[in-house]
């Protein structure tokens, strides 16, 4: 066990640290009750009216990554989220422009 005077510096130094994060404002926010709002330009997340969409296709087809599976027979429009890559290029080629990019983040239970 060191001599308690060779403690003293470290016990300085954790009592400043503690005081000072106690005194400063948390440095993360308590989301998601707090939302961050976002950045100018950002995407965000894709949207359909579907009461609108006609199930062309056109999207599907248009999609880089593949993201999109629409049928006409029974009536679908399918957007796997995890292959989409917010490009927008669905969005300008809708015919019914039907589908929109929403500038927010999207929440889990959405
Ligand atoms: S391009 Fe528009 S109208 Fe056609 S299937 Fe896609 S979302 Fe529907
Ligand atoms: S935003 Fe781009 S990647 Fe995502 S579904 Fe539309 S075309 Fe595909």
């Amino acid at each position: 066990m060191p001599p308690a005077y060779c403690l003293m510096p470290i016990m300085f130094t954790f009592v400043r640290t503690l005081f000072r994060n106690l005194s400063r404002k948390p440095a993360t926010r308590t989301y998601p009750f707090t939302q961050r709002e976002p950045f100018a330009n950002f995407r965000g997340h894709l949207t359909i009216d579907p009461a609108v969409c006609i199930y062309c296709g056109i999207c599907a087809k248009r999609c880089p990554a593949n993201a999109l599976v629409v049928a006409k027979s029974p009536k679908s429009w399918t957007l796997d989220p995890y292959k989409c890559i917010l490009c927008s290029y669905c969005v300008e080629a809708c015919p019914k422009k039907c589908m929109t990019m929403r500038p927010e983040h999207q929440r889990k239970d959405a």
